[in-house]
C-alpha cells in the first residue's frame, strides 16, 4: 500500500488540467472562484475553512473511535495513503446506515458504515480512489467555493470584503453539508472514475474492483428502492451507474485484466 503515494504522483499529471471545458455549473464555479480570489483568499486559506466545515460535520455525525472495528478496517485499507499532491489525507468512519463516502478539499475523507457493510476492502479502496480523485482534480475545492459563492452569506462577504467574519459556525456547517450533497458534473464523475481506476492499478489491485464497487451501489439502490437519498455522492449520477460499470469493465478488458471471482 506504500505504492499508493508514488502512484498519486504518477496519476496526477494526467488529470490536473482537465477543468477547462466546462458545463454551466462549472462555469459558475469558476466565477465563484474568481470572486473568492478577488477577496484575496488563497486555496490554503480556503482549505482551512473547509477543515472548519468538516469539524462541524464530524461534530454532527457519530464518528467511530480509532479502536472500533470499522475504523481499524478503514485504517488497514488506507494504510500508506497519506497525501494526494500536497494535501494530507485523513480518514474517519461515520456510523450511519447510508451507503455513502465523500472527500473534501482539505483532504478529509469520510466513509459511512453503510458503505463498508456492502463492500469488500478492494471495492472500498476503489471508492476512496474515486473520492480522492475529486480532491486531486480540485472538484471538491471548486464545489466548496461554489457553495460559498451561492450562499446567503456571500452578499455580506462581497460587500464587506471580510470573509473570515462572515464564516460563522452556522455558515461553515451549511457549507460542510454542501460537500456531502455535492453533485458533480458528468465529466467530473468520469474523471474521478478514471482516477479511481488508475489508483487501484497503481496500488497493485485489480481495477475490476472499481466496476464491482459500482455494482454494489447499484444493488444497494435497487434493494432500498430509493437511490439518491440513501446512496449519495457516488450515485450523483449522470453518468448513470450502468454505463459507469460498462465503461470500467471495458477498460479492464482492454487493459487485459481478468475479472476476479
Ligand atoms: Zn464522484
Amino acid at each position: 500500500m506504500k505504492k499508493l503515494l508514488l502512484l498519486l504522483a504518477a496519476v496526477l499529471p494526467l488529470f490536473s488540467c482537465s477543468m477547462l471545458q466546462n458545463i454551466n455549473t462549472e462555469r459558475v464555479m469558476t466565477g465563484g472562484s474568481k470572486v473568492v480570489q478577488a477577496l484575496g483568499v488563497t486555496n490554503d486559506q480556503m482549505k482551512s475553512y473547509v477543515t472548519s466545515s468538516v469539524a462541524q460535520l464530524d461534530a454532527a455525525a457519530t464518528v467511530l473511535p480509532a479502536s472500533n472495528a470499522y475504523s481499524k478496517r478503514l485504517a488497514r485499507i488506507t494504510s500508506g495513503l497519506t497525501k494526494v499532491d500536497d494535501t494530507p489525507l485523513n480518514f474517519k468512519v461515520y456510523k450511519q446506515d447510508e451507503v455513502n463516502a465523500f472527500a473534501c478539499a482539505d483532504g478529509s475523507v469520510r466513509v459511512y458504515t453503510g458503505l463498508m457493510d456492502i463492500m469488500s476492502d478492494n471495492e472500498i479502496l476503489g471508492v476512496i480512489g474515486h473520492e480522492v480523485g475529486h480532491v486531486a482534480m480540485e472538484h471538491t475545492m471548486n464545489a466548496y467555493k461554489y457553495a460559498l459563492y451561492t450562499s446567503a452569506a456571500f452578499d455580506v462577504i462581497a460587500s464587506t470584503g471580510n470573509l473570515a467574519a462572515a464564516l460563522t459556525d452556522s455558515v461553515l456547517g451549511q457549507l460542510g453539508q454542501s460537500m456531502i450533497e455535492a453533485r458533480y458534473s458528468r465529466k467530473q464523475e468520469t474523471e474521478a472514475d478514471d482516477f479511481g481506476y488508475s489508483f487501484l492499478k497503481a496500488a497493485g489491485v485489480n481495477p475490476w474492483y472499481m466496476a464491482s464497487a459500482f455494482e454494489q451501489l447499484q444493488k444497494a439502490a435497487g434493494e432500498s428502492g430509493a437511490a439518491p437519498s440513501s446512496v449519495t455522492e457516488m450515485f450523483s449520477s449522470h453518468p448513470n451507474t450502468a454505463s459507469r460499470i460498462e465503461r470500467m469493465s471495458a477498460k479492464c478488458t482492454a487493459d487485459g485484466f481478468t475479472r476476479p471471482e
